[in-house]
């Protein structure tokens, strides 16, 4: 049983377009063939869990080609176009095969082409033909569409944001596919959009964590091959942005729709809960200074580079600085210039820095300021924690700098921060600070859990707000709540009449 292995993942905030221009194809980090296994294999990522349940199977994984980018503005035609014929043609070099099984991301734009998934499904499907089954796992934040869940034969989402369970679902696409092949099992999908876009959610808080329970529910029946609730990504502007439910069922076109429209109402039911609270950047810093005991974790949201910000603003850092505590460390903040400043002046020197804030006027102003060189590292690690474990990370020449009492961490590159390691790397044990903060929305949370005595998430202006009403909207297909309150209910009623957006699919 051969199945080729492969995958292109981008989260595209259409917004960051504006800011810092189309997602070049530099921006990708490319795996060919064998560099596939060597990078991934053993790891907790979604190809780790792939890899692992391909041998687990007795069969043989053909890594073609995979594709990632840390989220940013609309991938860049001459980019897509470029990766994308690389991939079909290391596809086509793996031929035959018995089955593909891919990462996905789903929530991906390129300029002129909105559902990327769904084109890359079509071309694959072109290429090993309509009886090869093609599966595959997405994040969670995907914005599915229905040519998306038509093409495929099988696609599964992960469940937890942190997306802790990468690994298991990119196994459970595999698990699917020897029924599938041997004709066994005939995969019903069933998808219901919903029209909501909701703030990044940690799927442990209400009433996600609900949801979550809900779909856990649905997969015990053995005729559920597999259920998610995506949230969706609001960082798109394109027409079918919002969550959706996706049921697939063997063989059961009708329990599968069943299903989709019980999670998709009880969503809908519990929507309020998911309008968002915000609160700003010197609130947060003020209660994780007043907290009895330390070290709070307060996440910079709207500049959380995992959702397409710069990663260089600067407005939770300025309130860091005007709160004047000396137990104060952030990471971490991008900026190569700065960076290299701290290099040509070396540890133990004064540099006078104006940090961050390059990108536009959105995410704050630049800090000026003398600024200590502590430590210079080439910004190279290990995730660990259980999202990606052991995967490598390199963000690039960092330096640890002190400004004004304030610890920070200033990388070459674009990264959020998903745990405690990259501090470490610099000589920060966070355990022994008041405040830790933190370019990230929820990942970090995986990482932090154990450490972290209290967690804040700060809102200040920026491209990964949680206000999701901050951001113009001038191509979505129909109303979205809470945008638009009358927003009508995305299930049909029981005697018909109610709006219908959702769409039955037996691939
Ligand atoms: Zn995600």
């Amino acid at each position: 049983m051969r199945i080729a292995v492969g995958g292109f993942s981008h989260e595209t905030n259409t917004y960051a377009t504006a800011c810092s221009g189309p997602t070049p194809l530099e921006a990708f980090r490319v795996h060919r063939g064998e560099e596939i296994v060597a990078t991934y294999g053993g790891t907790g990522s979604y190809l780790g869990g792939i890899l692992d349940a391909v041998d687990d199977l007795g069969g043989s994984a053909v890594p073609a080609l995979h594709a990632i980018a840390e989220p940013s503005g609309t991938i860049a035609a001459s980019a897509y176009g470029r990766l994308r014929s690389e991939l079909l043609d290391h596809l086509e070099r793996c031929l035959p095969v018995d089955g593909v099984a891919l990462e996905l991301h789903g929530a991906a734009v390129a300029e002129g082409v909105d559902d990327v998934e769904a084109d890359l499904g079509r071309a694959v499907r072109s290429l090993v033909g309509p009886s090869v089954p093609v599966v595959a796992v997405l994040d969670l934040h995907a914005n599915v569409t229905p040519a998306l869940v038509e093409v495929l034969d099988l696609v599964v989402g992960v469940r937890h944001y942190p997306h802790t369970d990468q690994y298991e679902r990119g196994r459970a696409v595999v698990d699917a596919l020897p029924g599938l092949m041997a004709g066994r099992v005939r995969a019903t999908a069933h998808l219901v959009p919903l029209p909501m876009l909701i703030p990044t959610t940690p799927s442990a808080v209400e009433p996600a964590a609900g949801a979550g329970r809900v779909c856990a529910g649905v997969e015990q029946d053995e005729r559920v091959i597999a259920c998610t609730f995506f949230h969706g990504f609001s960082g798109a502007d394109v027409p079918f942005a919002g969550s959706s439910v996706l049921v697939t069922a063997d063989a059961d076109p009708a329990l599968a729709r069943r299903s989709a429209e019980e999670i998709a109402g009880w969503v809908w039911e519990h929507r309020e809960g998911f309008r968002p609270h915000l609160c700003p950047a010197e609130d947060a810093v003020r209660r994780a200074l007043a907290a009895p005991e330390g070290p709070v974790v307060v996440a910079d949201t709207a500049d959380n580079p995992g959702g397409g910000a710069p990663g260089d603003g600067t407005h939770l850092l300025r309130a860091m600085l005007d709160a004047g505590s000396d137990a104060a460390c952030l990471g971490t903040v991008y900026d190569p210039e700065t960076v290299a400043a701290a290099q040509r002046a070396g540890v133990g020197q004064w540099i006078d820095v104006a940090l961050g804030g390059r990108h536009d006027g959105l995410h704050g102003a630049p800090v000026r300021g003398p600024a200590y060189v502590k430590a210079l590292t080439d910004g190279r690690f290990r995730i660990r924690n259980p999202m990606g474990a052991g995967l490598p990370v390199d963000i690039g020449p960092t330096a640890r700098l002190g400004l004004d009492g304030v610890d920070v961490l200033v990388a070459s590159g674009r990264a959020q921060t998903l745990d405690a390691e990259v501090f470490l790397l610099h000589g920060i044990d966070v355990r022994r600070y008041r405040v830790v903060g933190v370019k990230s929305s929820v990942h970090f949370r995986a990482g932090f859990e154990g450490i972290a005595r209290e967690v804040l998430v700060a809102d200040s202006p920026g491209l990964n707000s949680r206000d999701v009403a901050a951001f113009a909207r001038t191509r979505l297909d129909g109303p979205r709540w809470p945008l638009d309150p009358s927003t009508p209910s995305p299930i049909p009623s029981p005697g018909g009449g109610g709006p219908d957006r959702s769409r039955q699919e037996d691939p």
